[in-house]
């Protein structure tokens, strides 16, 4: 295999001085968007409702995601307990909301992170990461050091901040964001962000600006930025300027997984309290195509 990841490239001086730049973060935590200055090495906690210690819900091979990261043998998922934008519809709502979950060390972190590889995933995928960045970026060093070798995929909200981003730099191989809305009053209603869009956009700018577009090996992605945008009722996300500014500010090869999964949960505003009929999902997959996206990937499970 020709593909080399990153964290392997990096000196053992620059692994350590990008973690404890983001432990020193966490006495005064702004790691995401929400600043909000607490002191999480003292078991404070913030919006996200982690503190220093690192909460895993579940590990495995995982085969529901994107076939470039799937392959024939899975994506190494890790799905992390809580979650730093806590969306009312969140299918998830368990382990992001109530925070379902078990305090593994870094060390634990890092043995699963080798056994997902020895049991053939052609990537690490840490779902919801942006909370607990410190404590993956210290696993995946220990990792690197017994022999991890595989892409590490960074697969977040999109409520980012772009300063957090910039240390992951030389780290991440995949960054796999959502952009979730460009409306204001969604993101306000659905996330309690209304800066959610301008966060994410100078963010997945970013990550562009690392890794760019996907670069695919024997079938599989190796290095590269994919996004996912989930369809809402109503065009209640706002899906075509969206696509104008990943068409026109990151790349119209940008790799773009328009999804149909959304289901109505929690409280919800009446308008978005259903699913998406089969004519908003194709009505926003030809808006993408129009826009001139080149990659787009497309749902096969139609509402
Ligand atoms: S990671 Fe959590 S504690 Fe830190 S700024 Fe974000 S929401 Fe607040």
């Amino acid at each position: 295999m020709s593909f080399i990841p990153s964290y392997r490239n990096i000196s053992e001086s620059e692994f350590k001085e990008k973690i404890q730049t983001l432990e020193d973060i966490l006495s005064c935590c702004s790691l995401c968007p929400r600043n909000c200055h607490v002191n999480r090495i003292k078991g404070q906690k913030g919006y996200c409702r982690a503190d220093a210690n690192l909460f895993i819900s579940s590990y495995g091979a995982h085969f529901g995601e994107e076939k470039i990261l799937v392959g024939r043998c899975g994506s190494g998922t890790i799905f992390m307990t809580w979650c730093n934008l806590r969306c009312i519809f969140c299918q998830n709502y368990d382990i992001s909301l109530q925070g379902i979950g078990e305090k593994i060390s870094v060390e634990h972190c890092a043995e699963i992170m080798l056994h997902l590889q020895k049991i053939g995933c052609h990537n690490i995928n840490f779902v919801t990461p942006t909370h607990y960045t410190p404590q993956i970026v210290k696993a995946i060093k220990i990792a690197s050091e017994k022999g991890l070798n595989i892409p590490v995929v960074w697969n977040c909200g999109g409520y980012e901040n772009t300063e957090t981003i910039k240390i992951l730099e030389g780290i991440i191989d995949i960054y796999m964001p959502d952009i979730k809305y460009s409306r204001i009053d969604t993101a306000e209603i659905l996330s309690d962000a209304p800066d959610y869009f301008e966060r994410c956009k100078s963010a997945v700018k970013e990550m562009f600006r690392q890794v760019g577009n996907i670069q695919i090996e024997n079938g599989i992605a190796r290095r590269g930025l994919l996004i996912r945008h989930l369809v809402l009722p109503c065009d209640f996300a706002g899906s075509e300027e969206i696509f104008n500014f990943i068409k026109n500010e990151l790349s119209p090869e940008t790799y773009v997984n328009i999804m149909a999964q959304y289901r109505p949960y929690g409280c919800l505003p009446v308008e978005i309290n259903r699913r998406i009929t089969r004519n908003e999902y194709l009505s926003v997959l030809e808006m993408a195509r129009k826009t001139g996206l080149k990659n787009i990937i497309w749902d096969r499970i139609l509402p």
